[in-house]
Formats: structure tokens, C-alpha cells, sequence
């Protein structure tokens, strides 16, 4: 099973504009796929008959069309570029189960490989991309209708400071890998969320611990983030799963292993710099309030 939606060999990565290619494995099997960064998939059930979308990538077109595309045309009243978005909306036409995604198999063409994805990111990458805007974010982090966000990640996402309608760095990743789950869990796929939730749940501890304290999650050190800060104690709390420790394929070996613990040592440096306390949870502690406290008062009081 899992075979069909992640195979062994490669996926060819989409290369070009224009593509269209013949899949049998799918109920329209005449597959258009979008540009080399797109989001939206066509298919059609003869080279006669009309292109349909499916209508899981509905949410995220629209969201598309009406912020990316028609609001473009910024030479014509707002209203009016509204209205030709709107009445463009109502002539494509859906149909339920079409994609790759709803028939649990891989598409012939992918994403290609990015440097921190994963094996399943450079294979449905480019249906990743279309859930990020069914969330109401661009896959480059431009917040396009806020009111779409799920609510358990709108207290953790973070915008820059110059532009509050653009998540910054980390929480682009952290998104895109929120929306990667999504697809991951609709696939019946394995999840690789853990490290964030497990953040989470240090997290939602150390607030309730210390109500009265300043708790800031991920604290920009620099370059870098701190998973969790407490200001009043100016004490770091660093969540390490099991890719600090050892290579994990997912997370891209070795190689990502020798930059995982350059960046600890760094951000070790760094507190060392500004003065702060820095303890660390790994993944083989039990996350409870009793050991969080423990772990944080024995850091206090042996300071
Ligand atoms: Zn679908």
C-alpha cells in the first residue's frame, strides 16, 4: 500500500509548463499539471471531454484565483476585479475523487527534491502547495484570507516584522509541514508532525507551570530560534527529537544530522553570548508537569 503512494524509484520532477500526461491508475486518466511551482491539477476523462479539477483543490483555487490572479489587475476598480473573479469562479467545473491525493496514488511527474523536504514533499509537493492555500497562505507565507488559518496553529505562527501579512522563516516551514501532514493523513501516510506537537505539549506545560511568566515559543536567538523562552527566568527550553541524536532518513541523514547538531552548538553559543540558561527535553523524556517542573527547578536552583 504505502508502495503506491510513496514508490521506491524516483518520480520525475516536473520540468516544464504544459504538461500532460496519461495516468490509468486515476478515473479521468488525462492528467494537466500545473507550472514547475503550481498548486492545481486538471484532469479530463477523454482528450474530448471537459477538464475538470477535483473538488478537494477547491478551496485552495479559489482562494488562489481570487487573491493571486485576479486581484492582478490593478488598473480596474477592486469591486470590478471581484466581480470578474467571481463569475470566472462559477465556470469551473468539480468533480469529487479525481486526483492523485483522494485515489491514494502517485502522480507520473513531482516537486523534485528541496534541500530540507522530504521523500513525500518532492512527490506531492505540488498538492501540498495547493492545501497551503486552502488554509488561506501562499506556499511563499503571504497570508491571504486569515479567517481560513486552522486554529490550532494561528497562536504559532509568527509574521515578520515589517510585513504582517507574511509569516516569517521558520513558520513558512512550519506550515508548509503542518499542510504537508494534512495531505499525509488524507493518504492514510505516516505523520512527521511529532516534533511539533511534542513542542506543543512542552509548550502548553511550561504556561501552565508558570502562568505568571513571560513564555515566548520559538525566540529568535539571532539567526536562529529558541523552541521555547521564559523571560522572567531568561531560561531556554529546547525540545530535541530523535534527529538531534541520530540520522533519520525522513529528516535527511547523516548530512542533516552534522547540520542539526552545528545548529545546537551554535544556539548553545549563542545563550552562552547573551546570558541565558538553556535546559533541553529529548525525546526519550516523559513529558509531564511533575518533570517539567523538576527539570526547571534544579536548573534554578544549582544557578
Ligand atoms: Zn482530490
Amino acid at each position: 500500500m504505502k508502495s503506491k503512494i510513496v514508490p521506491k524509484e524516483a518520480i520525475p520532477q516536473l520540468e516544464s509548463d504544459e504538461v500532460i500526461s496519461h495516468e490509468t491508475n486515476l478515473p479521468y486518466p488525462i492528467v494537466h499539471y500545473p507550472s514547475r511551482f503550481g498548486s492545481f491539477f486538471g484532469f479530463q476523462e477523454t482528450q474530448d471531454s471537459p477538464v475538470y479539477y477535483c473538488s478537494c483543490q477547491k478551496t485552495g483555487l479559489e482562494v488562489y484565483l481570487m487573491n493571486d490572479e485576479f486581484n492582478r489587475f490593478s488598473d480596474i476598480p477592486k469591486v470590478l476585479r471581484e466581480q470578474i473573479g467571481e463569475s470566472f469562479l462559477k465556470s469551473i467545473q468539480y468533480e469529487e475523487n479525481l486526483c492523485h491525493v483522494c485515489n491514494k496514488v502517485a502522480p507520473a511527474f513531482g516537486f523534485g527534491k528541496t534541500i530540507n523536504g522530504t521523500k513525500f514533499h518532492a512527490i506531492y509537493g505540488l498538492y501540498i502547495n495547493g492545501v497551503a492555500y486552502s488554509y488561506g497562505i501562499s506556499p511563499f507565507g503571504r497570508i491571504r484570507d486569515a479567517s481560513l488559518i486552522p486554529s490550532d496553529i494561528v497562536p504559532y505562527l509568527i509574521t515578520t516584522q515589517y510585513d504582517d501579512k507574511r509569516l516569517d522563516e521558520q513558520s513558512v516551514f512550519d506550515f508548509m509541514r503542518y499542510c504537508e501532514d494534512s495531505v499525509r493523513m488524507r493518504m492514510g501516510y505516516f505523520t512527521i508532525g511529532k516534533k511539533w506537537t511534542t513542542e506543543i505539549k512542552l509548550l502548553d506545560i511550561v504556561k501552565k507551570l508558570y502562568p505568571e511568566y513571560t513564555v515566548i515559543h520559538q525566540y529568535p536567538l539571532d539567526h536562529l530560534r529558541a523552541d521555547i523562552f521564559i523571560e522572567d527566568l531568561d531560561l531556554v527550553i529546547e525540545n530535541q527529537g530523535e534527529q538531534h541524536f541520530k540520522p533519520i532518513k525522513v529528516f535527511g541523514g547523516e548530512e542533516a544530522l552534522k547540520k542539526t547538531k552545528a545548529r545546537d552548538e551554535e544556539k548553545a553559543m549563542l545563550c552562552e553570548f547573551y546570558k541565558l540558561g538553556i535546559i533541553y527535553f529529548t525525546y526519550q523524556d516523559d513529558l509531564t508537569e511533575k518533570s517539567v517542573r523538576e527539570r526547571i527547578s534544579s536548573y534554578m536552583n544549582g544557578k
